[in-house]
């Protein structure tokens, strides 16, 4: 099956049945990316239907990034007044302060994570709509549409991988700001989750489940049981009072973000190499296929680490760092009566 011919054949689908939003440029033109980052905000966890009256509304008040860094955080509330989230709000506002500050919209997935209110579904599709960047976006649509073509008929938590790989196969890597709002689209209106319109379908002829009775069974989403992992994390602390951090690998798990350095099978250092100690204080965090507890230990030391930096407490916030981490970190200064640090 040629791949290419296959997301082609969606992007004509597209272009002649795609749904008109007011965010929405078809046809290879990419929209402003102030107009991108609003929705992709505004969409989190709502539905399409519901937000576009807010969406006409907040970008008829705030139509660029300057006028929305320079209202107050009130204004920018009252317009976000009954869309729920608040915090999404105020997400948007600090970061369209920082973007008016650095004067640009960021483009790389290290910068836009280091935005306010931004995850790894979020900067893909930014990503991917605003600056038609190579990036595959895997949502509730792309899983049910991947799942059912292919006929995946496990646990959606135990296969994640595949559907990841799959969904890369077919992204289009020449339009795949178009590509993303296409297969958006065809789990929006065609690939519904109850009676999927099959005849109706662009990819119809390559879907392993069409006419199968288990259609609406696919994607299955049965919790599996995850695997318990137990392992350490270090909090490196120099003279300085500087903070050692160290960034992932770009592929694999927390893939680019930076990390206290961890390890997920007993310890990492032993104890007489460098001064440690038991903080008393552990983490648990589920992944999709495990489920990690980390003990927190403690390390004073003039050593010269070189996989990583040492930064100022001040500036851990300036780094794209993983919700373990954070957790690993509040945890960490918890038993101080304030935590100076968020990050
Ligand atoms: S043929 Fe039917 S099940 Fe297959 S992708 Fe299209 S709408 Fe979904």
């Amino acid at each position: 099956m040629n791949k290419i011919t296959q997301s082609k054949e969606l992007l004509s689908w597209y272009e002649a049945q795609g749904r008109d939003l007011p965010w929405r440029v078809k046809g290879g033109a990419h929209p402003n990316p102030y107009i991108v980052f609003v929705s992709e905000i505004m969409l989190q966890q709502t539905t399409v239907k519901t937000v576009i009256p807010y969406f006409k509304k907040f970008m008829k008040r705030f139509p660029d990034i300057e006028s929305l860094a320079q209202a107050s955080e009130e204004e920018v509330y009252k317009y976000w007044q009954g869309l729920g989230y608040y915090s999404r709000a105020r997400s948007l506002h600090e970061a369209a302060k920082t973007i008016k500050e650095q004067g640009k919209f960021p483009q790389t997935r290290e910068e836009v994570l280091k935005l306010k209110g931004i995850g790894n579904y979020t900067v893909s599709s930014f990503l991917a709509l605003a600056f038609n960047k190579p990036e595959t976006i895997i949502d509730g649509n792309v899983i049910r549409i991947i799942t059912r073509l292919y006929h995946l008929t496990e646990p959606t938590e135990k296969i994640q991988n595949i559907i990841r790989q799959k969904a890369e196969e077919l992204t289009d890597k020449e339009s795949p700001a178009d590509y993303a709002s296409a297969i958006m689209d065809l789990g929006a209106i065609i690939c519904t989750p109850k009676k999927p319109q099959c005849l109706l379908c662009p990819w119809q002829k390559y879907c392993q489940s069409k006419n199968k009775q288990d259609i609406e069974q696919i994607p299955n989403r049965t919790k599996i049981q995850r695997q318990e992992k137990y392992g350490s994390v270090y909090i490196i602390i120099n003279s300085q009072k500087e903070i050692y951090i160290r960034k992932r690998k770009e592929k694999g798990l927390l893939s680019g973000l930076y990390e206290f350095p961890w390890k997920d099978e007993g310890k990492m250092f032993e104890k007489d190499s460098l001064c440690i100690t038991d903080s008393g204080r552990q983490v648990t965090h589920n992944f999709s296929h495990f489920k990690l507890t980390l003990q927190i230990y403690n390390i004073q030391t003039e050593k010269n680490l070189t996989d990583g930096l040492f930064v100022p407490e001040t500036s851990l916030k300036d780094y794209p760092i993983s919700t373990l981490m954070k957790k690993v970190w509040q945890k960490y200064k918890a038993n101080k009566k304030n935590i100076h640090t968020k990050i």
